[in-house]
């Protein structure tokens, strides 16, 4: 009850905002949709009377018109409500997945690597899409049951005037009725959980194989084939669920069909009964088997309604619970403004999430305010993990990070982030036009002086549409596909153009060519400017543009020093590095 009560609010309170006259809409079919039975229920025992008893044609053609009328008027409008309905329905359905991506996309960034998380979201968005049939779904029943219910007293009052005995077995029977839904719906939710999993996965398959940026590697590494498979085993696993749930509800859908037919047969025999004994005429006995009738339709009606507003509300509290995903870090309010900043690690250590492995142990280092520092080290020796914890995408677990002597927890979230500009190893280029990949929505940025200063005038040149040109395919068919040192180009462009006092190149030339990379590398000073810089590189000539270096080894910082100072050290981990790629290159 307390989810349905929930989703009910949540949802309709959202909804109602957005487009009102959904609502009215729904309430207005709900009301014809409460007198249509009711005109043949009146006006038809009249006119089985007047046809047994007194003939009077001109009384039967009015109360046929009446009838009939009375009918058509309301399926009339019953139908342009339901045309205007469809219309927002589906706008409310487009709504409502744009909430959950907006969501999705401010969600605290460690929760997107979280297993948890990232299953709730897929429940959220399954749950308000087919599952539950979103806001519309949910409104039919619950204006079907408010309607219903009047229906419901209206038949009663019907039969308890002239059949009592007949309502008393109506009672029993809807109550055992009501038991065989109610389980089936409970197999339903269950199986609904189970699912979810399975869903995930199949998104995942679903994807890759069609995703053409995976076309490379399936082929050449016979990925096709264990690429099938799984997605084999997780229709099996699917199928399974289904197959489940039908074979468990089975049993409880075929007593329900018994009993149905049991009062069926009894109600007629009764009202048979009292027609023949003259206790009622033969028009109230039309009147008493519709509203049998009608009333078993109306609390059949009433608890499909709420069971079904029980499975769907069930389905749709998954996005009132996303919506609600408590966050992974907590937010300060201090401002901080635009300009270069002291940083300092102070006894940080840091291990993933559900994880117990220090990934950064004990890491204590300052850097100055415009200072460019390189971080070098092996794989996986926590150099990315460092700058996702400056950016706070992640909190220390233990130790502190201060910016200009305050701790980075302190300041406003949205804030601090502005104050970054990274290019992550795995940066994304979106499937928009150059310009919009390089600026965003920052109509006053000059696109074509950043996409020159890293390298990317020639690539401009040779496109017919210049920077308005859609990179990728999927939604142009004259995009450009550009290479993997030209993605890197202009990922390095956009962090440029964002106007922050930090910018963070992680393996920023891995993708370039030799000449592309020394041109970046010796513009490097020119490109960051006066903003501090973080610079991660396998590369360690680029070192020498840095003013320090530190090299990370198994979550500690091993040495830290300038160029010179490093390269001096015996044995040291920087010295043997340098001298080993050095050696390569002259040989
Ligand atoms: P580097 O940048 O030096 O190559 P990383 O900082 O990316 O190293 O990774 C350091 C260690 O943390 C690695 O062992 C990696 O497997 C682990 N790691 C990275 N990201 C995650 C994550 N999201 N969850 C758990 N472990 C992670």
């Amino acid at each position: 009850m307390r989810k349905i009560t929930e989703v009910i609010k949540v949802l309709f309170s959202t909804a109602g905002r957005k487009y009102p006259v959904f609502f009215v809409l729904k309430t207005v079919r709900m009301l014809i949709n409460i007198a249509m039975p009711f005109i043949a229920l009146f006006i038809s025992p009249r006119i089985v009377d007047e046809i047994v008893g007194a003939r009077d044609v001109g009384r039967l053609i009015t109360l046929a018109a009446l009838l009939i009328g009375g009918e058509a008027v309301c399926q009339l409008a019953n139908d342009l409500c339901t045309n205007y309905i469809n219309r927002y329905s589906n706008r409310l359905e487009r709504y409502f997945s744009v909430l959950i991506g907006r969501h999705v996309m401010e969600l605290d960034f460690q929760l997107t690597e979280d297993k948890e998380a990232l299953e709730q979201i897929e429940k959220a968005r399954t749950g308000m899409e087919w599952y539950s049939g979103g806001v519309d779904g949910i409104s039919d029943q619950f204006f079907g049951f408010l309607g219903n219910l009047f229906k419901a007293a209206g038949f009663v009052t019907v039969l308890a005037l002239h059949a009592p005995v007949l309502l008393a077995v109506m009672v029993v029977y809807t109550g055992l009725n009501a038991l065989f839904v109610y389980k089936c719906n409970k197999i339903g939710i269950e199986a609904f959980a189970k699912l979810s999993k399975v869903n995930r996965l199949f998104g995942y398959f679903g994807w890759n194989i069609v995703d053409p940026r995976y076309g490379k590697d399936i082929r050449l590494y016979e990925a096709r084939d264990m690429m099938l498979d799984s997605w084999k085993e997780n229709t099996d696993r699917s199928n399974t669920h289904w197959k489940w749930q039908g074979d468990t509800c089975l049993p409880f859908n075929l007593s329900s069909d018994f009993l149905s037919l049991a009062r069926s047969v009894f109600a007629y025999f009764y009202v048979a009964l009292l027609a023949i004994r003259k206790i009622i005429g033969v028009g109230t006995f039309t009147q008493l088997i519709a509203a049998e009738g009608g009333l078993d339709g109306a609390i059949g009606g009433m608890v499909h309604n709420v069971t079904e507003l029980i499975k769907r509300c069930s389905y749709a509290h998954e996005y009132v619970v996303f919506m609600d995903y408590p966050e992974a870090l907590a937010k300060g309010t201090k401002p901080i403004e635009k300009k270069p900043h002291e940083i300092e690690f102070r006894h940080v250590s840091f291990a993933y999430p559900k994880t117990d492995r220090k990934v950064l142990d004990d890491v204590s280092i300052r850097i100055a305010p415009g200072e460019h520092l390189s971080i070098v080290g092996l794989n996986g020796a926590g150099k990315t993990t460092f700058i996702k914890l400056l950016c706070r995408l992640y909190d220390p677990t233990e130790g502190e990070i201060l910016v200009d002597g305050t701790d980075i927890r302190e300041y406003d979230y949205a804030r601090y982030m502005e104050q970054f500009a990274p290019v992550f190893q795995d940066f994304k280029l979106f499937a928009f036009s150059l310009k919009e990949n390089i600026a965003f929505s920052d109509e006053d940025a000059d696109v074509t002086a950043l996409a020159d200063r890293v390298g990317l005038h020639d690539f401009v040149a040779k496109l017919e549409k210049g920077t308005d040109t859609s990179i990728f395919k999927f939604f142009d068919e004259e995009g450009v596909e550009p290479s993997g040192g030209e993605q890197q180009k202009i990922a390095i462009a956009r962090a440029l153009g964002k106007d922050a006092p930090v910018v963070i190149l992680d393996e920023p030339t891995a993708a370039l060519d030799p000449i592309a990379e020394y041109e970046i590398y010796k513009q490097f000073n020119t490109l960051v400017g006066g903003k501090s810089a973080f610079y991660i590189s396998h590369r360690l000539s680029s070192c020498q543009f840095c003013d320090r270096i530190a090299v990370f080894s198994d979550g500690h910082i091993a040495e830290y020093g300038t160029h010179a100072e490093l390269e001096k050290i015996d044995g040291g981990i920087y010295a043997r590095m340098f001298e080993a790629q050095a050696k390569y290159y002259k040989e």
